[in-house]
């Protein structure tokens, strides 16, 4: 049934950057099976599940949305692939995306651009558009995606969807082809805070294959979401929040500020109180994201070189072979964010651009990690816009990067944070857009992250 909807709608949505029917059928088949023999099939037994291209999946092509990874066939899956399979989900296929997750729109995709479901002349955001589209338009029940520096939230927040970034850690990066690995999370998209719960439950936890990835047990995060009869009228009292200051005003879309507004109103009606908190290092947190995320990439990404991987130029010599090789792989926005990071981490400049984003850094980590001992989690918008037109921000990167304001600051910082949908922006047409809030807890505070966006919900 699944099958049969992704496709009815993916002509006109472009979600997908493969569909895997066969496969798809295969694994469902053998579900039926085990249940007909009796056996445990696991918590996501049979459930349609998207990809994001950028997690390798044995066996079925993974180009990370770039012509250099194309032909690409992992000859294993990803650490959170294989653990949704295990728990008996059914994987439809790999969703499109930016270039190696570089872009918020899904435009920078080397093969097609995703539309956004609610209103096709518009993007679903980036990277992880596919998955956001995909989720949205019900091709699929939930998928997984990736968040270097809101590639899930904002997204998400475009499509009107659930889409979850974990601590840094929480989920192994074991297999997901790498942006910036001190930022790079996996992460689940859903219709609802329950099943994103669900999702997450199964791919986190600890793995030998990544390094960086948590000692700490997985949870079953969905155990603490009660249903709502159990919640009494005000389930919220004695919550303390408090709404990022340096994300309202200025910049921000009317139509985001009243939908956020909303959503204060509704948490209060709750029980919660709401207050504002500054964090004066919230604005300087973009140009420390940029320089990070961009010198990680340029060393992450000099792997492409025609020789391990993907895509190769025919040439008589080694080193025209690379440049032939990469410039015909990687799209014109890596080759902008290499450059910008080889720059950045050359001899000289070091000091003044790495180093000192790694002080912002720790200053915005210390920040936020302050205002979090007050409160139990804080709220700002996903995005300071909701999702504009397909061509609008492509000649113009600055305008592109400045609409990841309210989301790289989370990367910088590795805390978990959660985008609900909180309400529609109206247009100018009269067209209502999808807005939604951005949720941010404590290190490893998922549990207690969600169970309030599930209230909330
Ligand atoms: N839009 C941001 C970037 O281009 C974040 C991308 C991401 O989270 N992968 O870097």
């Amino acid at each position: 049934t699944y099958l049969r909807g992704l496709k009815s709608v993916e002509g006109r949505l472009g979600s997908f950057l493969a569909v895997d029917e066969e496969g798809a059928l295969a694994q469902a088949a053998a579900i039926d099976a085990r249940i007909a023999a009796g056996e445990d099939v696991g918590p996501l037994a049979g459930v349609p599940i998207g990809i994001k291209d950028n997690l390798c999946t044995q066996g079925l092509a993974t180009t990370a949305g770039s012509k250099q990874l194309d032909g690409y066939v992992p000859p294993y899956d990803a650490t959170a692939v294989a653990r949704l399979r295990a728990a008996g989900a059914v994987l439809l296929g790999k969703t499109n995306m930016d270039e190696f997750g570089m872009g918020s729109s899904c435009e920078n995709s080397g093969f097609q651009p995703t539309h956004n479901p609610w209103d096709p002349e518009r993007v679903p955001g980036g990277s992880s558009g596919g998955s956001a589209s995909a989720v949205a338009a019900n091709q699929v029940v939930a998928a997984l995606g990736s968040d270097t520096g809101g590639s899930i939230r904002q997204p998400a927040s475009f499509c009107g969807v659930v889409g979850v970034k974990p601590t840094f850690g929480r989920v192994s990066r074991n297999g997901l082809v790498a942006y910036a690995s001190s930022l790079d999370c996996v992460g689940p998209m859903a219709q609802s805070v329950a099943d994103a719960a669900a999702l997450l439950s199964v791919i986190a936890g600890p793995d030998t294959a990544d390094s960086t990835c948590s000692q700490r047990a997985a949870e079953d995060f969905t155990t603490g979401l009660l249903p709502a009869e159990q919640l009494g009228s005000t389930p919220l009292a004695g919550r303390r929040l408090a709404v990022i200051r340096e994300t309202t005003g200025e910049g921000v879309d009317a139509g985001v500020s009243a939908a956020l507004s909303s959503a204060i109103q509704h948490l209060k009606s709750l029980g919660a109180e709401v207050e504002e908190v500054s964090l004066p290092s919230f604005a300087v947190g973009l140009p420390a994201y940029y320089v990070i995320a961009l010198s990680e990439a340029s060393s992450n990404l000099s792997r492409y070189d025609g020789v391990r991987y993907g895509h190769r130029a025919e040439a008589d010599e080694l080193w025209e072979m690379y440049g032939k090789t990469r410039h015909a792989g990687l799209g014109s926005e890596v080759a902008r964010r290499i450059l910008m990071g080889t720059y950045a981490l050359s001899a000289g400049y070091y000091d003044a651009y790495y180093k000192r984003a790694q002080q912002v850094r720790t200053l915005i980590q210390r920040e936020v990690g302050a205002a979090l001992q007050q409160y139990d989690a804080l709220l700002c918008p996903a995005a300071p816009t909701p999702a504009y037109k397909l061509g609008e921000k492509t000649s113009d990167p600055l305008a592109m990067y400045k609409g990841d304001l309210m989301t790289v600051n989370l990367n910088l910082a590795g805390l978990p944070a959660v985008c609900l949908p909180c309400g529609f922006a109206e247009q100018p047409g009269g067209a209502k857009l999808p807005v939604g809030v951005q949720m941010i807890g404590r290190a490893f505070g998922e549990a207690e992250l969600l169970q309030l966006a599930h209230v909330f919900e």
